[in-house]
């Protein structure tokens, strides 16, 4: 390789990670260095859940440690195949950088990825000990994000997790196909095993003090990333992936990321990229999934053919074909009944829950404890104001779908 100065390995390490959306640093332990020797802290406010128009983390060192590799990942800008400037950190350089970057305030963390040099075991070793360096001989106490190799040793699976508070393995792809055909190298039940392995860990230390072992697993966590848009998987098929992921390994996010195409694609792909609002589509249908107690069929249906609806969010979507559902009653319906009401999050719920114990609730009173009164209320009966003419409307949805405008500056 061509001698970079560190700006440049820096331009291209960082640029090359930017297709990696699994960033955010949320359940991180809670860690502070003030009486220590050390330096960093994951705890109050700013740490990592601010993202670039472009999809990257801004407040963690998000990097690749070399942007070379082995593999032939047709959607990867990286592959072997791909005619891109390549570089390479040295762990102790990259270790520096970081350190460098946080005693300026530039970051919170580090976010490290990598590129397959030589073989799994090896790269994996090299990202460790990057993470090694900062934690034993700086005592660094910010977060560290591992993205791991599922093919690497297992030790060194278990050794990442000791330093790091996060690990995630990219599953890739929704299905074990297309994996098959987009990424000859890599096999889904290793990905799978290295996920379970992960999650074994991850129960173990929860039966252990750290402090009486500490060499066991620190890390809180997994996550993965899913392409979206690559391959012919419709928004079913992700999503009945996902849910499997997390009942099987406890996963804290399956993060999805919209297929990007890079230069000289393979006819194997889509000319195109996906449009980015089915990105944001699918993490609600997510959120809809793990915490509003909806099931799979029933957000699909709100679409059509598999896939959820671009233009109206799948809770809407949802509620707009299931109207003798509603109004809902806000000072009667059960919890899990108001999750249901567009418009209406979890927070809202527990905030009117919490309320009409007090009396029952009027319009205004819905209005000041949610965040859009206007979405909610074709949806509900409260306290003298019933909506029986427009829940039927056949332009609801309409109404409720207007664009997004962007509003006067001076208005
Ligand atoms: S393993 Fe595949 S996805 Fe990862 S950097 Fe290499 S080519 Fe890209």
């Amino acid at each position: 390789m061509p001698h970079l100065s560190i700006v440049d390995k820096l331009a291209i390490l960082a640029d090359a990670a930017k297709y990696d959306a699994s960033c955010a640093s949320s359940g991180a332990q809670r860690r502070n260095s003030s009486g220590t020797r050390g330096i960093g802290s994951t705890e109050g406010m700013g740490i990592c859940h601010s993202y670039a128009p472009d999809g990257r983390c801004i407040s963690l060192l998000k990097v690749l440690l070399t942007n070379y590799c082995q593999y032939d990942c047709l959607y990867c800008v990286n592959r072997v195949s791909s005619n891109v400037r390549r570089a390479r950190f040295g762990a102790r350089e990259l270790a520096k950088l970081t350190l460098d970057f946080y005693k300026r305030n530039y970051i919170e963390g580090l976010f490290l990825s990598s590129g397959i040099i030589r073989n799994p075991d090896y790269t994996m070793q090299e990202m460790v000990e990057v993470a090694r360096i900062l934690r034993e001989e700086h005592e660094f106490q910010g977060y560290i994000h591992l993205k791991t190799i599922p093919d690497a040793a297992p030790e060194l699976l278990e050794a990442a997790g000791r330093y790091a508070d996060r690990l995630s393995i990219n599953v890739e792809l929704p299905s074990r196909a297309s994996l098959g055909e987009l990424a000859p190298e890599k096999d889904a039940s290793r990905i799978r095993k290295a996920m379970a392995a992960v999650r074994l860990k991850l129960d173990e230390k929860k039966e252990r003090s750290r402090h009486r072992n500490p060499r066991a697993m620190q890390a809180t966590g997994q996550s993965t990333q899913m392409i979206i848009g690559a391959d012919a998987s419709d928004d079913r098929k992700i999503l009945t992936t996902s849910a499997s992921l997390y009942a099987g390994y406890k996963l804290r996010r399956v993060y999805y990321s919209a297929f990007s195409p890079t230069p000289h694609p393979s006819s194997k792909l889509p000319p195109q990229a996906p449009p980015l609002r089915r990105e944001h589509r699918l993490y609600q249908a997510d959120w809809l999934l793990r915490f509003y107690g909806f099931e799979l069929d029933e957000i699909i249906a709100g679409g059509d053919d598999g896939m959820l609806d671009l233009d109206i969010d799948p809770k809407l979507a949802w509620a707009l074909k299931h109207r003798e559902r509603f109004p809902i009653d806000v000072n009667r319906a059960a919890r899990a009944e108001l999750l249901r009401v567009p418009g209406l999050g979890t927070r809202g719920a527990n905030a009117i829950v919490k309320a009409r114990r007090l009396g029952a609730l009027r319009l205004d009173d819905i209005a000041r404890l949610t965040t859009s009164v206007a979405k909610v209320r074709p949806f509900i009966v409260a306290r003298g104001w019933h909506p029986t003419r427009t829940i039927e409307s056949a332009g609801l949805r309409a109404q409720l779908a207007r664009p997004p405008a962007q509003r006067e500056l001076f208005a």
